[in-house]
């Protein structure tokens, strides 16, 4: 299994990012000269010590659920972490990440057989389904999880087609695997301080990277994330005219400019090294998304930073799909971004 696989299969649900901080500082220590924490669970590596500093951030956490209460019948209610589809819940397998070890359930809902035909046509909320463990009642249930339990997606990785593969927490360990080649990569001799950042609690308001960038207080910062492909049926090109396989994505403005207006020094830095290394690009102007970059910005009297993400399909989903060469490319970028700035 190569680190990319590893990444998407370890569990860290927002505030539960125990493992991936693990395997990241483990993957850091290969490649930095200093791995720093701090009290927020973000994970930090230093390399060079030049004058100036960049920040290069990879949130760690991923979307999932937690759980809220066991019936008297045994089975478990959830709430959300993070964005996620109500439509995408029924069926699923999940993982609850217990104290004695790992729980495997299943999603269900009253069955389709036993609905009014008016009520087939809507949508079930997720506070209307529940995870079954196998248990037969509440005490057997709590023989195995916790309320407040953290649950994922049940771990997956594979291959689809030739360049593409699909996985569990595409969003964002596809950006902790750029971020560990990056360090790897760049130059011990670099005339600039980078650090690394694996950020905790992105999906739940950017609150990693918030602490991480006040710390750190960089010249400079990169977010490096995944963002929606527009590249499926349904989609038009004014909605999203983003393909995997067709590069590393720019952003230029999130969330309406609600979250980051990246900075036009760093954007032409980027859009530059990318000429010079023969890397495609496309432009990502959303009208919904942030990335750590929103909140790396406002930090102290303001931080220029820019966005490289990898147009991803069913994002937030529990098998996301991406590009092996969008990625390779994103590492070559990212590298030469953070020679030039
Ligand atoms: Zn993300």
């Amino acid at each position: 299994m190569d680190t990319l696989e590893q990444l998407c299969r370890i569990d860290g649900v927002s505030g539960y990012e125990g493992n991936v901080a693990e395997l990241m500082r483990k993957e850091l220590k290969k490649s930095c000269d200093e791995i720093l924490t701090d009290r927020f669970g973000n994970v930090i590596g230093r390399k060079g010590k030049g004058k100036k500093k960049i920040m290069l951030a990879a949130h760690m956490d991923e979307i999932g659920l937690l759980v809220k209460h066991i019936s008297k019948e045994g089975f478990l209610s959830f709430v959300k972490v993070g964005g996620i589809d109500d439509r995408i819940l029924l069926d699923q397998r999940v993982v609850i990440k217990a104290k004695k070890g790992d729980v495997v359930g299943i999603i269900g809902a009253k069955p389709p057989h036993l609905q009014k035909s008016e009520d087939m046509k809507k949508v079930i909320k997720h506070e209307d389904l529940f995870i079954d463990v196998g248990a037969a009642n509440k005490k057997a249930a709590e023989k195995l999880v916790e309320v407040g339990d953290p649950v994922i997606f049940e771990p997956c990785y594979g291959k689809l087609g030739k360049d593409l593969r699909y996985g569990k927490a595409v969003d964002n360990r596809v950006g902790c695997h750029i971020l560990l080649e990056v360090m790897k990569q760049i130059p011990k001799n670099i005339d600039a301080t980078v650090y690394a950042v694996g950020s905790a609690q992105e999906e739940v308001g950017l609150k990693g990277a918030r602490v991480a960038a006040f710390k750190l207080d960089p010249d400079y910062a990169l977010a490096l994330d995944t963002t929606t492909a527009g590249d499926t049926p349904g989609v038009k090109e004014t909605e999203s005219a983003l393909k995997i396989g067709k590069g590393p994505a720019i952003t230029i403005m999130e969330a309406g400019g609600r979250g980051v207006i990246t900075h036009p020094k760093v954007k032409d830095v980027i859009m530059k090294a990318a000429k010079r290394k023969k890397v495609p690009t496309q432009i990502d102007i959303l009208e919904g998304g942030m990335t750590d970059a929103a909140i790396i910005y406002l930090t102290r009297e303001g931080i220029p930073s820019g966005v490289i993400s990898i147009a991803t399909r069913y994002i937030h989903g529990s098998s996301s799909v991406f590009s092996l060469s969008d990625v390779e490319n994103a590492i070559k970028l990212t590298i030469e971004t953070v020679k030039s700035l």
